[in-house]
């Protein structure tokens, strides 16, 4: 047995600490449970709060990836806006851990940041999309740790960023 240290936290080579077997066993706190829209039965009134006139995202929100979770917008920041849907990927190129968004003019609904990216806790921008002559050019927005996306959308150069409530994952309160 070697002898106890009780004035500090030393500990011998190569012996674990006490109690670091049972924190590295515990789930980790950094890494935040999310839970899809999906699993709420209400969807978007589940997951939306009133603010003053309209509504706000009751949840932190995070990197839908299981094994990420990482926080991309704090709780009450945006704001729940219904509208027409936009196809951020070719249809058959959407990521498996993201729902297809429906086909425009069919509205979905959005979480509305603004007017900053400042706003936001991690996220990550996309080069600008090539667009049609005339039309404004786009950015997608992208889990900051670990790419996962499109999750949202933004014009270059705009005030207003777009995230898809369906794509997002809601910090699971307990
Ligand atoms: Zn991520």
């Amino acid at each position: 047995m070697s002898e106890s240290h009780p004035s500090t936290s030393s500990f011998e080579p190569g012996q674990i600490p006490p109690g670091v077997m049972e924190a590295l066993l515990r789930p980790s706190t950094n890494r935040p449970t999310s839970r899809t829209l999906a699993s709420f039965p209400n969807g978007v009134t589940d997951v939306s709060t009133p603010a003053s006139e309209h509504q706000v995202n009751k949840h932190d929100l995070l990197c839908p990836r299981p094994e990420c979770g990482s926080v991309i917008l704090l709780a009450g920041v945006a704001q729940l806006v219904e509208k027409p849907s936009v196809q951020m990927e070719p249809a058959d190129r959407t990521p498996a851990l993201l729902p297809p968004l429906p086909e425009p003019p069919a509205m979905a609904a959005w979480w509305r940041v603004a007017p900053s990216p400042m706003e936001f806790e991690n996220i990550g921008f996309s080069k600008p999309l090539s667009s049609s002559p005339g039309a404004p050019q786009m950015k997608l927005l992208v889990c900051a740790e670990c790419d996962l996306g499109p999750v949202g959308w933004s014009e270059v150069g705009g005030t207003e960023f777009w995230l898809a409530c369906s794509r997002v994952g809601y910090r699971a309160t307990t």
